[in-house]
């Protein structure tokens, strides 16, 4: 007999960090299985916490006192026995606590709402409990706070009169419509009829649209709107009996106001029709072999994965296809959704909650069967799945750069295992490690060198923005580019622009002493918001008005630098202002839809070019787009990383392709300081193969993934010799475990040394093969305890993808 649940409980600590037993009290014993959410009592005072049921036992080795579980959140569960195991599996992988992977795997809404209640318990002295409590057994703690009665009431704590509880809620919603329905035939309806006064015209109406219902249901709207008959009308039908009114469960659809118009398989060129073959077979086989499908962009790589998708719905199985953010653009859903219409379930951040809840729904309940989303939809409880795709397999966006730090190809191979079935990795610009990978026959390579409507890839010129300047060219444009731009103009073409960098990253500096605003908290400048006239902290999110004298010497020469897409805008309708533009940045992209509104907007030729970040470099697929120019290609050269010039040779490909995807040719312009980099000089080539070579071999020199591992080790706490020593102390710990391949880099300071009010330490470590590292860094962890129950932050990151 089960009677004992195994919970993970929501308190992400080290201690916590293993199942806890709960005895199930017997009106739960039939409902309870592993997945579920349960209520339980934690530690000695009356918390409660949320927690997850990972498994049942008739017996347990704890030999304290049990405690009861206290409340059942779910009828079903949230987490399969795939997704527990997954956690469990993730959370060693990570350095982080399963609770957190948990949650990390599921839609915000099944995280728990805690709220805090001061209860009284005992008698109050005087006339308290009327004046405090207004007589009530317990109030909140956001009123006590609001009333500014807290002080007094922790002296009650103190005395033992009150106590504090923790309640937990659930922040489930569901979408309900009113529905309402005729209660009587059409001939007692007829008979009602005759009963009416002459004026009660919107009564008859009422009763002849209830005799066309036919005792079908109808959303109560509808009635409302497309006949005009009021609430009070309906309210008085159904008083007397006429109907009767119901809430029925809808979901929120995000794409309730789109059609799609269904597409049909294209005939596949030779080279697809290979790729397509080898993935069948795999999914055939069922076999989780993974692919590399690298093709050049515009090659035809998404119809490929909607055919092999088609297939695997045509065996009943379901899929899963990862995009990343930026790409996950309404082209690309309007793709899916006209191949599989219904089937299909599209996760991303600009959906609300409850929507992010109502897709998770669909997918859970297998009506939903394609699953397209950013990374966190790798967690999606896709049942019986066929095949894996992460489209764009390079971008840093599948890595998590927070707890738990996982990267999502790697979380799809695990669940490709899991269901044997095949992942597909595609790519125009695979990253180093996959492509290593591939040539090592870890991966199978498939190739695409070709594009799908035999045009030709666009041809790129480099323009040295150093010589522009001897020309006394002082623009953000070069000339020629300002020549190819009019050109396009004239022929009713468009253009595409893009600036390397985000929309609004300009600073403030005073030209007579060059002080530049920093924020009081991180070492890193204030950065100018033109949309909200402020200086804000992209680390801390401290804000402040602009200032108008120079903070340090008074002086009134202060002055904006830097190039946001805003100025290049303003720049841009000086030089040629018979252009339209629309600009496309994290400012004019806030707003839910806007991404789509302008691209609907460029897409029916309202406006001749397109300006923006990074954002437009991919998915998109415009015909009449025959021009891309990169205003800066260096910016990302000079980030201190060694993959920097890995992601200019990406971006630079990734925005090529965008020109000359219908049937005209495509021009690229590259505007650059460094026209001799080889990450610019090969992207201008279109040369993978070339750039991949030189790039291995420089990695191989620097002892640079995919040659070696890294793995990061952070140390933070508000006090910077706290940090500092901690860091040391680690360093000296993990040091002698290390074979004789092993670097070890550090302890430094991080490049950005405080933010947050909090200082930044870290190593990090080199390595081949090391088979105790991971061991040795639990055991890190675990001795760390009691410095992070005193502030200090220990975070491991394997395989960073960022160094800043
Ligand atoms: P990728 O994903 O590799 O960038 P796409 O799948 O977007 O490429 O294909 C580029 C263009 O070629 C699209 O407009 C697509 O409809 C078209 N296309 C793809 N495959 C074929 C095919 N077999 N026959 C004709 N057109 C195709
Ligand atoms: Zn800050
Ligand atoms: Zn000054």
């Amino acid at each position: 007999m089960a009677r004992i649940a195994e919970v993970i409980v929501d308190i992400p600590t080290m201690q916590t960090n293993k199942p806890f037993d709960y005895l199930i009290p017997s009106e739960y014993e039939e409902q309870i299985v592993p997945g579920m959410r349960v209520v339980v009592p934690f530690g000695n005072g009356s918390r409660s916490v949320q927690g997850f049921v990972v498994g049942l036992a008739s017996s347990t080795e704890y030999d304290g006192r049990m405690k009861e579980i206290l409340e059942v959140m779910d009828l079903d569960p949230v987490l399969n026995e795939e997704l527990i195991q997954l956690g469990a599996d993730m959370a060693k992988k990570t350095f982080s606590f399963q609770i957190s992977c948990y949650q990390t795997m599921l839609p915000s809404v099944l995280r728990a709402k805690y709220d805090k209640v001061i209860r009284v318990i005992d008698e109050l002295p005087g006339d308290l409990w009327e004046t405090l409590f207004a007589s009530r057994d317990e109030i909140t703690w956001q009123e006590a706070t609001e009333r500014g009665i807290l002080t007094q009431l922790m002296k009650l704590k103190q005395q033992e009169l009150v106590e504090v509880v923790y309640l937990v809620k659930d922040k489930i919603t569901v979408k309900t419509e009113r529905h309402l329905k005729p209660l009587l035939s059409f001939d007692q309806l007829e008979e009602e009829k005759a009963g009416l006064t002459k004026r009660a015209t919107k009564q008859l109406l009422l009763l002849n649209v209830l005799q066309s219902l036919a005792e079908r249901q109808v959303p109560t709207k509808v009635v409302r709107e497309e006949y005009g008959i009021s609430t009070a009308v309906i309210k008085e039908g159904e008083k007397k009996g006429w109907l009767t009114q119901f809430d029925v469960e809808v979901y929120r659809d995000p794409f309730e106001n789109h059609t799609f118009e269904q597409t049909q398989a294209l005939q596949l060129t030779p080279s697809q029709e290979h790729a397509y073959h080898q993935i069948m077979a795999a999914v055939e086989g069922g076999t989780s072999d993974v692919f590399l499908l690298k093709g050049v962009t515009g090659s035809g790589k998404t119809e490929v994965y909607l055919q092999t998708i088609a297939e695997v719905l045509k065996k009943d199985q379901s899929a899963l296809m990862l995009v990343p953010e930026i790409a996950l653009t309404p082209q690309m859903v309007q793709r899916f959704k006209s191949r599989f219409g219904e089937e299909v379930a599209v996760l991303h951040s600009g959906l609300s909650d409850g929507e992010r809840y109502d897709e998770w729904r669909k997918i859970e309940k297998g009506e939903a069967r394609v699953v397209v989303g950013a990374r966190s939809s790798v967690f999606a409880p896709v049942k019986n799945l066929g095949l894996i795709i992460i489209d764009e397999e390079h971008e840093t966006s599948y890595k998590q750069e927070e707890n738990p730090r996982y990267h999502a190809r790697n979380v799809a191979i695990w669940r490709a295992e899991y269901h044997q079935c095949p992942v597909v990795l595609g790519s125009a610009t695979p990253s180093l490690e996959s492509r290593a990978r591939a040539t090592k026959n870890v991966y199978h390579l498939l190739e695409l060198n070709e594009r799908a409507n035999n045009q030709e890839l666009p041809e790129v010129s480099i323009v040295n923005m150093r010589e522009e300047a001897s020309k006394g060219n002082r623009s953000t444009f070069s000339l020629s580019l300002q020549e190819a731009i009019r050109d396009r103009l004239a022929k009713r073409e468009q253009s595409v622009l893009m600036l390397n960098r985000r929309g609004y990253s300009s600073f403030v500096m005073c030209r007579d002493c060059g002080f530049v605003l920093p924020c009081p908290n991180c070492d890193i400048s204030l950065t100018l918001h033109m949309d909200t006239k402020t200086m804000k902290c992209h680390y801390c999110g401290h804000e402040e008005g602009i200032p108008s004298l120079c903070p340090q010497c008074g002086s009134r020469s202060i002055r904006y630098y830097g190039t946001g897409t805003q100025k290049v805008e303003e720049e841009l309708k000086q030089l040629i202002p018979e252009a339209r533009v629309i600009r496309m940045d994290v400012d004019t992209t806030r707003r839910k839809g806007a991404h789509e509104k302008l691209l609907n907007r460029f897409g029916n030729k309202e406006a001749d070019i397109l300006l923006g970040t990074q954002m437009i470099a991919k998915g998109l697929d415009f015909p009449d787009v025959t021009l891309v120019g990169v205003l800066n290609a260096d910016t990302s050269l000079g980030l201190p990383d060694f993959r920097s010039s890995e992601r200019t040779f990406q971006l630079l490909t990734q925005v090529s392709g965008r020109a000359g995807r219908g049937d005209k040719p495509g021009e690229v312009i590259v505007q650059t300081f460094n026209p001799e980099h080889y990450a610019i000089q090969l992207a201008q080539m279109q040369d993978y193969n070339t750039f991949y070579l030189k790039e291995m071999s420089l990695r191989h020199k620097g002892q640079y993934p995919p040659y070696f591992f890294i793995i990061r080790i952070t140390v933070s706490h508000e006090q910077e010799m706290a940090a500092a020593k901690k860091i040391g102390e680690i360093a000296n710990f993990l040091r002698p475990s290390l074979g004789p391949q092993a670097v070890m880099l550090g302890p430094t300071p991080k490049a950005i040394a405080r933010t947050h009010n909090r200082y930044h330490y870290q190593i990090l470590i080199k390595y081949k093969r090391e088979p105790y590292l991971e061991e040795k860094l639990h055991e890190l962890l675990q001795n760390s305890q009691k410095d992070v129950a005193k502030g200090m932050v220990i975070a491991i990151d394997s395989e960073p993808t960022s160094f800043i």
